[in-house]
C-alpha cells in the first residue's frame, strides 16, 4: 500500500510539474500573442424574446475572445484567462477585446443600419477594475472608435460586483459615462435574489445551468421565474443564456425574460461572419 501511496505521490508531483510548465509555456506565448496580433473576437447574437412570440435578432451581441495559436490552432479562454489575470496580462488582453468590439461594433452600424447590433457586451475582470482610472481608457475607446456608450454594456460576475467600496466606486464611475452593466452566470455564485439590490447592474444573466434544466426542472423554472420578477421589480433587465432548444427558448419567453443567447440562435461568430447572420435574420 505504501508503496502504490509513494507512485501516487511521484505522479502527482509529475503531474503538477507538467502543468507548471504547460502554464509558463501559455503565460510565454500569451505576451507573444497580444504583440502578434494572434488574439481576436468573436461574437454571440444576443436576441430579444417578445412576448408575443417574436424575435429580434439585433438585440445585442456579446464579445468572446479567442487566440489563435500557430501550434496548438485556436485556444479557448478558459484556458488563458486566468493565466492573463495571474500574470498581470489581462488589462492589456482586455482593452484589446474592448478596441476590437468597439470598432467592429461602429462597422456593423455603418453596414447593416437598421439591423446592427443596439447592443454590445464585452467581459470585464477584476484586474481591469482595479487599474485606477481605467473609466477614463474607456472614455477613450468608445470615442475613437466613434460608439455611443449606451451601446456598450460591460459584464461583470458576482463575486466582482459584490466586491469591495473601490470596486463600486468604479462601477459607478463606469455607469456615469452613459453605459449600462450586467451582471453574468448569475445564481453560479454566492449573492442571491435578496443582494441583488445591492448591486449596480442594469441586466441580469441568467446562468446556462438553470436553462439547460429549465424543461426537466419545476425546480429551476420556479428560480429562473422569482429572478425574472426581482429583477423586474429592480428595473433590470434579464438575459437568458445558454439557450439550445426550442423549448427551452419557449420556456424562458413564457418566464419573462427579456431576451436569449445560445447556440439555439448562433454560436460565437466572427465579425463577417455576424453581418451575413444578421442580414439573413432581418425584421
Ligand atoms: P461567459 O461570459 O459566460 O460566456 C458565455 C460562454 O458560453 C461562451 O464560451 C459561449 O461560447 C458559451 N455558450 C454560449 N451559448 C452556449 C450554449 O448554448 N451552450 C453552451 N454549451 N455554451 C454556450 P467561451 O467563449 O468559451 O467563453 C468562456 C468564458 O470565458 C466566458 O463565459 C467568460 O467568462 C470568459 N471570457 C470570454 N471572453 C472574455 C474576455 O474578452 N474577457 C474576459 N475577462 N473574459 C472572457
Ligand atoms: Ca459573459
Ligand atoms: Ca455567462
Ligand atoms: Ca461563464
Amino acid at each position: 500500500a505504501k508503496r502504490t501511496g509513494g507512485g501516487r505521490h511521484v505522479r502527482f508531483a509529475q503531474a503538477m510539474r507538467e502543468r507548471a510548465a504547460r502554464r509558463s509555456d501559455i503565460e510565454a506565448d500569451l505576451r507573444l500573442a497580444l504583440q502578434e496580433n494572434q488574439l481576436f473576437v468573436m461574437y454571440q447574437p444576443v436576441v430579444a424574446l417578445r412576448a408575443d412570440g417574436s424575435t429580434d435578432y439585433s438585440a445585442g451581441v456579446e464579445a468572446l475572445v479567442r487566440w489563435q495559436h500557430p501550434v496548438r490552432g485556436v485556444v479557448p479562454p478558459f484556458e488563458f484567462i486566468g493565466i492573463a489575470e495571474e500574470c498581470g496580462l489581462i488589462g492589456a488582453l482586455g482593452d484589446f477585446v474592448l478596441e476590437q468590439a468597439c470598432q467592429d461594433f461602429r462597422g456593423w452600424q455603418r453596414t447593416l443600419g437598421d439591423a446592427a447590433p443596439r447592443l454590445l457586451a464585452v467581459n470585464l475582470s477584476r484586474a481591469q477594475l482595479g487599474q485606477p482610472g481605467w473609466s477614463a481608457t474607456v472614455a477613450r475607446i468608445l470615442t475613437e472608435a466613434d460608439v455611443s456608450p449606451h451601446h456598450l454594456q460591460l459584464e461583470v460576475t458576482e463575486s466582482l460586483a459584490a466586491q469591495d467600496a473601490q470596486i463600486q466606486q468604479r462601477l459607478h464611475e463606469l455607469k456615469a459615462l452613459g453605459l449600462t452593466l450586467a451582471l453574468d452566470d448569475f445564481g453560479t455564485g454566492y449573492s442571491s435574489l435578496a443582494s441583488l439590490h445591492l448591486l449596480p447592474v442594469d441586466t441580469v444573466k441568467i446562468d446556462r445551468s438553470f436553462v439547460s434544466q429549465s424543461e426537466s426542472s419545476e425546480h429551476h423554472r420556479v428560480l429562473i421565474e422569482a429572478t425574472v420578477k426581482v429583477a423586474q421589480s429592480l428595473g433590470m433587465s434579464t438575459v437568458a443564456e445558454g439557450i439550445e432548444t426550442v423549448a427551452q427558448a419557449e420556456v424562458v419567453r413564457a418566464l419573462r425574460c427579456d431576451k436569449g443567447q445560445g447556440y439555439l440562435y448562433s454560436k460565437p461568430l466572427t465579425s463577417d461572419a455576424l453581418v451575413k447572420w444578421l442580414d439573413e435574420h432581418r425584421t
